[in-house]
């Protein structure tokens, strides 16, 4: 990771907090950060990716503006954050969709969209398109099962790579070794983590998800997100399994398990994306980056996009409008997997790896070490504390 603007006022305000260290109990962050004496690119990159973005530290600090010290940490770990997405992206030649990048997602969103609409009325029999069909495999009609699948397939798995390789550059450039993946305690732990957003609970109290108060809302949306996400691949999965190997096509009646799914998942990524872009909107705007902005609202938006355009197909699937939904549904989700690698999403990639990164070094150390962020009312009383052995 090179220097940058952001990378060396990050490293201003990191020295000013290993010498303050009041918010060591506030998040993994300042015990990282005091675990060093003194902080390369890669370290920065790190703990950028490592802060979860809580705010906490910045209603806490004596040292915030208008003080001369001027920290705002999570402002800037967030700038230095949004800079790794472009520094470990693969391959390197589309680093540069990050710069105005709520955009350019945008743009290719529609494009995509719009070549997808424009292919099927372009190739298809109007009275197919327009018709009514109702029977298995009716969707096949207007999008042949080859195109719809080989399709999604092929941009499926260029995606998982291009994520995957994004991770391989993060971990290289972080000091990661290959055969620490292989160790099972940690990579369970930082599931765990991952999984229960635990680090968004901050210890129990929340985070400033708009103001000085606290709240886990910001935590419970995530949740929504992330899990509606993942149920609305799995009907996904289930559907092409039923396809596959049972021979069952779709549509599939409204109790079957891939409607079923869909609707849950789908319910869960409305709230969770409206959620989230509600609270852009109220939150404090001090100790946030306004560069992050657009990739953001970007995201969310495509999401909460996806989920609605699934509903509308679900609700007239037996109207002549079946055909130009599907093909709508179908391309947005495929300007969503093209995105992926390149859009917010990756956010989870590179805060997964420093959890992971995180959990090594809790383990190696032999100081004990403060997992469990303090409640703001009694700091440095009821932090947990567990000697890293122990953990
Ligand atoms: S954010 Fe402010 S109060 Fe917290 S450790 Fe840094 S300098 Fe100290
Ligand atoms: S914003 Fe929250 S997670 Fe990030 S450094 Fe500050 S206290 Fe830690």
């Amino acid at each position: 990771m090179h220097s940058t603007d952001a990378i060396i006022e990050a490293r201003r305000q990191a020295e000013v907090c290993n010498a303050c260290r009041y918010c060591e109990g506030y998040c993994a962050v300042f015990p990282a950060l005091e675990r060093r004496r003194a902080f390369t690119n890669s370290d920065i990159a790190y703990l950028a990716n490592l802060c979860h973005n809580c705010k906490g530290c910045y209603y806490a600090c004596q040292y915030a503006p208008p003080h001369a010290f001027a920290v705002n940490f999570p402002k800037v770990l967030a700038e230095v954050r949004h800079e790794t997405y472009a520094a470990y992206a693969w391959p390197r030649a589309f680093a540069g969709v990050f710069e105005r990048n709520g955009v350019i997602v945008s743009l290719a969103a529609a494009i995509i969209v719009t070549v997808v609409l424009v292919g099927v009325g372009w190739l298809q029999d109007p009275d197919v398109i327009f018709g009514i069909h109702t029977q298995p495999g009716a969707f096949y009609a207007v999008i042949p099962w080859s195109v719809m699948g080989g399709l999604s397939a092929v941009v499926f798995l260029y995606s998982m790579l291009a994520l995957v390789m994004g991770f391989v550059n993060f971990w290289r450039d972080t000091g990661g070794r290959a055969s620490e993946l292989a160790d099972i305690t940690p990579l369970a732990q930082t599931a765990s983590d991952v999984l229960s957003l635990r680090h968004l609970g901050g210890g129990g109290h929340g985070c400033n998800d708009r103001d000085e108060s606290f709240s886990t809302l910001r935590r419970w949306l995530h949740h929504a997100t992330f899990y509606g996400f993942m149920i609305c691949f799995a009907s996904t999965g289930t559907a092409w399994f039923y396809d596959t190997f049972l021979n069952w096509m779709a549509p599939y009646p409204i109790t079957s398990l891939p409607v079923v799914l869909g609707c849950v998942g789908g319910i869960g990524l409305i709230i969770g994306t409206a959620g989230l872009f509600w609270l852009k909107l109220v939150s404090d705007q001090e100790p946030t980056s306004r560069r992050l902005l657009g990739a953001d609202v970007a995201l969310l938006m495509l999401l909460g996009t996806i989920s609605f355009s699934g509903f509308l197909l679900l609700g007239l699937r037996a109207t002549p409008a079946m055909g130009t939904l599907l093909a709508l549904h179908v391309g947005l989700v495929l300007a969503f997997f093209v995105v992926i690698p390149y859009s917010k999403f990756v956010h989870g990639v590179y805060r997964a790896a420093a959890l992971l990164r995180n959990r090594l070094e809790l383990r190696n150390s032999t100081a004990p070490q403060r997992v469990l962020p303090a409640k703001p009312a009694d700091k440095g009383e009821t932090a947990e504390i567990f000697s890293a052995s122990a953990k």
